[in-house]
């Protein structure tokens, strides 16, 4: 299997923007290299991953493919994902998608997509991922104006990126555009994944607030990471600054048990605790509260009582609402992975590879 993640596991050299490395150089100077700021920045992108199987051996982080056109992922009734192309400014080390093969959609599976989304009236919204969607403004346009134009039915368009806090200078007219010239027909909410308050430099902020000013709605989707963001104090800052960047609060993601990455990954009793604290202490606003979530194969789980099912030898079990009926009447294709079980009671169970410490 192609993917760069294990180009990272077999080269041991990190692949990341120039910006990344003055990021970096920056927190050095600014903190110095024993640092909470330095090892936010080196810890996502410079530690590199681990060349022996340990805990962690996802290859993909769900899979929810299946009759579908090239490029579409389908779990739900109302929203579908679209994969449009798999390169990013900088590749992040524990990246769930490390192991996806390059690609980019071509313009006729594009069209493809288009008619599918056209086709369907259950369909509401689309979330475009990667890879980095804003990393080519010209492909996202063009996915973008066809929708727009041929999937009446489409009434909002999500984005995820890291591009504002990976390569700012990046953004341009270009892009906001996008935003700007169809802000009358469509919703545009942007998740950004920003992982530690060092992230958010002058540079950053200020595109957050240009996409603010075209209408865009952001929310964060961030990955909880030992070394990075595992203490309160972090937690605090970057959910506050966040929060007053008019940035919604989403999901804090248990980070995805993905082949090399055990280094990476607090337990999950850990992210239940620090997210109980960081909720729980008045140093941050209502407003301003994350999800604790798994990504597991068979869907995104928020925890709470009893989701937990099972815990033993680091292999959790996971009770979700999921049913296996629901998912192969919007995507006739979709087959329970091999970690999932439907229960008594009809929906789904999922084990999950814990982590440690
Ligand atoms: S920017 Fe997003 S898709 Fe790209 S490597 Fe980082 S986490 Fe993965």
């Amino acid at each position: 299997m192609a993917g760069l993640l294990n180009v990272l596991t077999a080269t041991q050299k990190p692949r990341v923007h120039p910006y990344i490395r003055q990021l970096l150089a920056k927190a050095e100077a600014l903190h110095g290299a024993d640092s909470g700021a330095y090892r936010g920045i080196h810890n996502q992108y410079f530690r590199m991953p681990a060349q022996v199987p340990g805990a962690a051996l996802s290859e993909r982080h769900y899979d929810a493919l299946g009759d579908l056109p090239v490029g579409l992922e389908r779990l739900y009734r109302r929203v579908v994902v679209i994969d449009l192309l798999s390169a990013c400014s900088s590749e992040c080390v524990f990246c769930i998608r490390g192991l996806y093969d390059p690609h980019t959609r071509s313009g006729s599976e594009l069209s493809d997509i288009v008619e599918y989304l056209a086709g369907d009236p259950h369909l509401r919204e689309v979330l475009i991922t990667g890879g980095d969607p804003l990393i080519s403004p010209r492909k996202l346009g063009e996915l973008v104006d066809a929708i727009a134009v041929s999937a009446p039915g489409i009434q909002v368009i999500r984005i995820g990126t890291r591009l504002p806090v990976q390569q700012p200078a990046a953004f341009g007219e270009n892009t906001y555009d996008i935003f700007r010239r169809h802000a009358d027909r469509l919703s545009f909410d942007i998740a950004v994944q920003i992982n530690h308050p060092f992230e958010l430099q002058p540079e950053a902020i200020d595109v957050l607030r240009d996409l603010g000013r075209c209408g865009v709605r952001l929310y964060s989707q961030n990955v909880l990471l030992k070394d990075v963001n595992d203490d309160l104090d972090t937690l605090i800052e970057l959910y506050d600054q966040l929060r007053t960047l008019r940035v919604i609060p989403h999901y804090l993601f248990h980070a995805v048990p993905m082949v090399g990455t055990d280094d990476f990954r607090t337990s999950v009793a850990r992210g239940l605790d620090l997210t109980r604290r960081l909720t729980a202490n008045g140093r941050i606003s209502g407003l301003g509260k994350p999800m604790f979530a798994l990504m597991t194969a068979v869907g995104k789980v928020v925890l709470y009582e009893g989701s937990i099912l099972d815990d033993r030898d680091g292999l959790l079990t996971v009770r979700t609402e999921y049913r296996l009926d629901e998912r192969q009447r919007w995507n006739p294709g979709y087959r329970l992975p091999e970690s999932a079980t439907v229960n008594a009671e009809g929906t789904l169970d999922v084990r999950y590879v814990d982590g440690v410490g």
